[in-house]
């Protein structure tokens, strides 16, 4: 048997939602997964069972990349982070086919912080690149392999620093 919260709602799930904004990235110590635009689905619900009532909370995230090896990580780090709230009894984490992850979803705050902290340039809708460092549009697109499947690295040929490519 399943009853919905009713005014107790929104508090319980901003609650939620502040948990997963304490979560950061693996790649990216200092920016959350809220802030990168993971989180797509939230949903609390009360649950009956074996005669006792349990609060279920479920998370639904986009994957910036389908392959991303962080991935099990950060759901492991979202689930510990939901379950450490008094309100909160179980956390089901799952990652969602779409809507498909793109840059637009980063929040300013996240895209100031890669951008000045880890030199990370973002693809415009356009497909071109804009370089973090001096700004300059030239960015040219290299074959070089990244440090992980989530990013590749990418040379500005302006003020000759390497940038990284969020994909
Ligand atoms: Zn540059």
């Amino acid at each position: 048997m399943t009853a919905t919260f009713a005014e107790s709602d929104l508090c319980v799930e901003s609650a939620v939602r502040a948990a997963v904004a304490a979560v950061n990235d693996p790649e990216y110590p200092d920016v959350s997964v809220l802030d990168l635009g993971l989180l797509e689905s939230l949903q609390v619900e009360s649950v009956t069972e074996h005669g006792a009532e349990s609060v279920i909370a479920h998370v639904g995230l986009i994957p910036t990349f389908s392959g991303c090896p962080a991935l099990k990580m950060i759901a492991d780090d979202v689930q510990q982070s939901v379950e450490s709230l008094g309100s909160i009894d179980r956390c089901v984490v799952s990652w969602l086919a779409g809507p498909v992850w793109d840059s637009s979803r980063l929040s300013v705050d996240a895209q100031s912080r890669l951008a000045e902290e880890y030199t990370v340039v973002l693809r415009r809708k356009d497909g071109s690149l804009l370089c973090p460092v001096c700004g300059s549009d030239a960015v040219m697109d290299q074959a070089m392999v990244g440090p992980t499947r989530c990013r590749s690295v990418a040379w500005c040929p302006s003020c000759r620093n390497p940038v990284e490519v969020m994909r």
